[in-house]
């Protein structure tokens, strides 16, 4: 058995009564998603309810799953940490690091062997702290995760943005950076601001070409990348129950492109299907034990504008499929209009590539639904206009779907079946292309559609839409198709139409697979050796970041003043940069050079006020770190928005970067930068962004007597030798504060452990 039934028993022991209390507590029915955050306070209850979006909240995890990628870090860091073994059931997954090149055999051989030290460590280091370890190949952390993990009314965190996928099996599942796992792994509670509560309400049934996935992306629309920040998105209605689980997953999944602190759907019977169908009867049965304290309380469903900071109410039978994109997740065009969106705007109309699978939709449900379509070209001799990939979720899937015949159908259609694995999601992918000068079209079943981030070409548009508008897209190659009202020509010459796709929710014959890749780790790991590799490009270990004089921070010249949207991805650049994650010096030469100058508008390229020359963030900012001078960056809204690596927030700490000023963070980026003592601090009136000039310096003015609630001043000389004063905000309690004074979160635990 994989998952910790024991574990799950002493959740769903406390779970009524936490509940019960709780409602007495706030004198009100609660929401499904307060249910699960009150049965999972670190301290017990408190006796009268947190402000929503307001009070910082101690909770204790179910769980931590970690990806490959932001594990390497993570460990890293926990190895300092004094324990023995994680404190609470944990698993890392090999996903991240698998390019995509030729097809899956080839190219796990390949990963296997690039990365090896990676994948040497990580099983070592879990093996030792009795982490479960999946191996490369084994499947993506999310889908993973749901076959195995998940379950209702439990709370878990990632070290992955899209660990919110657990939301469809009734979860509150949040991504966070690695520090945060370090925190729970290493027995600490895990702090969050106590999240908002965005209800959306389904009413209706999907039917024809619309799917799960259009759920979410019209959501995308409506709320847009910030709409559910500091949030949890909670679904219900008549509609929500006739989803199936996996379309849940998809739904939580993509929550992430909306910035919700997580989504999640009530306990009902299709949970207790993939349950059961994923061989965890054991735990449907105990969820079916205490049912009605795994969903929201009738009158908060009844009555949600009561008992919701914001509702929203869509019509399932109703909804159109969309297409999301370019270059940001929540552009959302009904399909009926897409077409007159593609001429308007001039986006390129020739599809080059469809892509399916990922964490997002890789269910059997999807694989099905896109492999009925894909038999549709075959049985109507349509010849596939676009290059077409599979990327199956997990092996699981990838083994029920290839006993099943449905890998065969898009073999015969002309596909290339991808490892189990991220790859092109991520930037994984050595895409084969002519000419990487040119416009061209993309579309995915994926998340995620920044800019640069499946195949690092800013020429590529990316557009996200169901697996099944995916498939019929990539039939046509055209993105001005509609499978809903236009026919296609055949190879005999004859106008046919693709019917409407049909797909099956669980395996008829049960999911099967031979070898799933789940290494369980050495009861006691005491003798067992953590390998790193002397000399290593890619692992390093680390050294604790000096702690805080107590006085202000002065003379700091500004690194960059970045213009507009600043993701992670742009702080830190994923695709080739992924190898060097477990290696902060080596991966720090990637740092902001994604970014934006407001000056000169180039991605990355910033003066160095001490040569006047201009140079790349990191080279510059490693000239005013070996001068030993601080230094500031200042930023637009949503800063750090996208993954939650904590690197984004590592590198610029690690580089001598002091502050990070912005108009608005992203959540996760924020309390990374907290974590690794970084100064995160916003524009109290955010027009002052305007008064930084390129060759400023600045101090703190009252940073010295830093405190929960109380601003933060600062000065700008500017080189004309006038001045500005602005006035900051910052959101740090008195723990943060600690954490800022030690130097970082894991030198406080550190220094509490020992004490
Ligand atoms: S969103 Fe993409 S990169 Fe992230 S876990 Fe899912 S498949 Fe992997």
């Amino acid at each position: 058995m994989i998952f910790d039934i024991e574990m799950i028993k002493e959740v769903y022991a406390k779970f009524p009564e936490r509940v019960k209390v709780a409602r007495e507590m706030t004198g009100k029915p609660l929401s499904l998603s307060e249910k699960i955050l009150y049965t999972h306070l670190w301290d017990g209850l408190p006796a009268s309810p947190y402000g929503r979006g307001k009070s910082y909240v101690d909770f204790a995890p179910d769980r931590v799953a970690m990806q490959d990628a932001t594990a390497q870090m993570a460990l890293l860091q926990f190895m300092q940490s004094g324990r023995k073994q994680a404190a609470v059931p944990s698993t890392v997954h090999c996903d991240h690091l698998i390019q995509a090149q030729v097809g899956a055999a080839k190219d796990l051989a390949n990963a296997k062997q690039k990365s090896s030290e990676v994948f040497d460590f990580l099983q070592s280091v879990s093996n030792k702290y009795g982490i479960g370890f999946w191996e490369p190949g084994a499947g993506i952390i999310h889908q993973v995760v749901l076959e195995n993990y998940a379950f209702p009314g439990g709370m878990m965190i990632g070290t992955d943005s899209h660990t919110v996928n657990a939301g469809g099996l009734g979860m509150v599942a949040i991504g966070v950076g690695g520090a945060d796992a370090v925190d729970v792994m290493a027995g600490m509670p895990w702090e969050l601001k106590f999240p908002k509560l965005i209800g959306v309400k389904l009413t209706g049934k999907l039917s024809g070409w619309t799917a799960s996935k259009d759920v979410i992306l019209k959501v995308a629309g409506i709320l847009t990348v910030k709409g559910g920040t500091g949030a949890i998105v909670e679904y219900f209605g008549p509609g929500a129950e006739s989803l199936s689980c996996t379309g849940k997953g998809t739904i939580c999944n993509m929550g992430a492109e909306i910035g919700a602190t997580t989504s999640t759907f009530g306990y009902d019977s299709k949970m207790g299907e993939y349950l059961r169908g994923t061989g965890r009867a054991e735990i449907a049965d105990l969820a079916d034990g205490i049912a009605e304290h795994l969903t929201g309380d009738a009158e908060v469903y009844a009555n949600p504008e009561q008992y919701f900071d914001q509702v929203i109410e869509i019509d399932l039978s109703t909804l159109e499929p969309h297409i999301n994109g370019p270059y940001t997740p929540d552009r959302a065009t009904p399909l009926s209009e897409f077409a007159a969106a593609v001429k308007e705007n001039g986006w390129p109309a020739k599809l080059e590539v469809g892509l399916i699978g990922s964490c997002t939709n890789s269910s059997y449900e999807d694989l099905t639904r896109s492999a009925h379509i894909a038999q549709q070209a075959i049985d109507k001799n349509l010849k596939v206009q676009s290059e077409f990939t599979v990327t199956p979720g997990s092996e699981q899937v990838r083994f029920t779907a290839e006993r099943d015949g449905l890998l065969d159908k898009f073999d015969a259609m002309g596909g290339v079946v991808l490892a189990n694995a991220c790859g092109p999601c991520i930037g994984q992918w050595a895409r084969h292309t002519d000419d990487p000068d040119r416009k061209n079209s993309i579309i995915t079943s994926f998340n995620r559609n920044f800019a640069k981030r499946n195949d690092g070409n800013p020429n590529t548009h990316s557009f996200v839409a169901s697996p099944e508008i995916v498939t019929a897209m990539a039939i046509a190659g055209d993105m001005t198709f509609n499978p809903m009202t236009d026919s296609l020509t055949n190879e005999n010459g004859e106008q046919v139409r693709l019917e409407e796709p049909m797909g099956i929710e669980m395996p008829p014959a049960g999911f099967a697979v031979e070898d799933n890749g789940y290494h369980e780790p050495a009861s006691d790991g005491s003798d067992i050796n953590v390998v790193v590799a002397e000399g290593s490009e890619r692992l390093q270990l680390l050294e604790p970041f000096q702690a805080w004089n107590g006085a202000n921070i002065e003379g700091m010249r500004l690194i960059i003043k970045a213009k507009g949207k600043c993701t992670t991805d742009h702080i830190s650049m994923a695709g080739p940069w992924l190898r060097f994650r477990g290696h902060l010096d080596n991966i720090s030469n990637n740092t902001l050079t994604g970014a934006i100058n407001f000056f000169n508008e180039e991605a990355g390229l910033v003066k160095n006020q001490l040569t006047g020359e201009y140079g790349s963030v990191p080279d510059v900012q490693r000239a005013y770190k070996a001068a030993g001078i601080p230094s500031i960056v200042v930023g637009d809204h949503n800063y750090g928005e996208g993954s939650s690596r904590e690197h984004a927030a590592m590198q610029p700490r690690h580089l001598g970067m002091r502050i990070v000023l912005v108009k608005s963070f992203a959540r996760i980026h924020e309390t990374n930068l907290k974590k690794q003592g970084m100064l995160g601090i916003t524009f109290k009136n955010e027009a002052d962004y305007d008064k930084f000039q390129e060759d400023d310096i600045i101090d703190t003015l009252d940073l010295n007597e830093f405190q929960e609630g109380k601003s933060i001043n600062l000065k700008l000389k500017h080189s004309d030798g006038s001045e500005d004063l602005i006035e900051c905000n910052h959101t740090y309690n008195e723990s943060q504060i600690d954490w800022f004074k030690a130097g970082s979160a894991l030198n406080k635990i550190k220094a509490d452990n020992k004490a």
